[in-house]
């Protein structure tokens, strides 16, 4: 049996520590072949994030349109995808597929302070939630607020389930939205159908970059091997907690 297909749009961190190949390295690790479509190019290394251009919107596209028609991808990973042309070519390749799993990571900004969106928050916003109509959408807290145009960051387990379920109400199938960012111990919430549920973990000090790519692109891998949301949800967490337990080992 040949492992499933994820086709991957998303931005080239040369580095290595996020963006695609941080995505490949996940999904091959999981059982799974990626397939990578870079949306942008960073000029980056270990360190920060100097400077990016986006790829020409009709070279992604063609791309992403080839691997769809003969590699026979079984679930897609959007991360980084540079600016507002880029968001409407994927759109509109992905619109007639709503059969397959997509899973929207959002990236606005890198934790060196360097924007990753070209164009203004209300664009950036547009753009993702565009991408995350019918499709899974995994935001950090800091994405969560500029997304949903909150007031102030969520503070509790409550305001993270209530941004959730805010997202799903805006048109996305479902929301995992990741307390990493809150004060104490973080909670994850997912909210789909209605519903919504809480996933509590403990903090691990590590200094460790690319978690979210790593994390939505195992919840694909689960979903391409036939795994329902919730089971590809515990299964990426527990991959992603392993490779911070590790990132600890290796930076102590
Ligand atoms: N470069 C690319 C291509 C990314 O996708 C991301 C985040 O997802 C970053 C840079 C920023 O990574 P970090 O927040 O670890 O600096």
């Amino acid at each position: 049996l040949s492992p499933p297909v994820v086709l991957v749009l998303a931005g080239l961190d040369p580095s290595g520590g996020s963006g695609i190949l941080a995505d490949a390295e996940a999904i091959r690790s999981l059982g799974a072949r990626p397939v990578c479509v870079a949306t942008a190019l960073t000029v980056q290394t270990t360190r920060a994030v100097r400077r990016w251009e986006p790829v020409q919107p009709a070279l992604v596209q063609e791309s992403a349109h080839a691997l769809l028609l003969e590699e026979n991808p079984r679930a897609i990973k959007i991360g980084m995808i540079g600016d507002a042309r880029i968001a409407e070519a994927i759109a509109k390749l992905l619109g007639p597929r709503r059969d397959l799993p997509i899973i929207v990571d959002p990236v606005l900004e890198a934790s060196s302070g360097t924007l990753l969106f070209k164009g203004t928050l209300q664009q950036a916003r547009d753009a993702y939630l565009l991408l995350s109509a019918h499709a899974m959408i995994t935001p950090n807290l800091l994405e969560t607020t500029a997304l949903l145009n909150l007031a102030k960051q969520p503070q509790d387990a409550a305001a993270v389930e209530h941004a959730a379920r805010a997202l799903v109400a805006k048109g996305a199938r479902a929301a995992l939205v990741k307390g990493g960012h809150l004060a104490g111990d973080p909670v994850d919430v997912l909210a789909m159908g209605g519903a919504a549920e809480h996933f509590a973990g403990s903090r691990i000090h590590a200094h460790a970059r690319g978690t979210g790519c790593r994390l939505s692109s195992a919840i694909a891998v689960g979903l391409a091997h036939g795994q329902s949301i919730r089971e590809a949800v515990v299964a990426a967490r527990r991959f992603v907690r392993e490779y911070l337990t590790q990132a600890t080992v290796l930076h102590t």
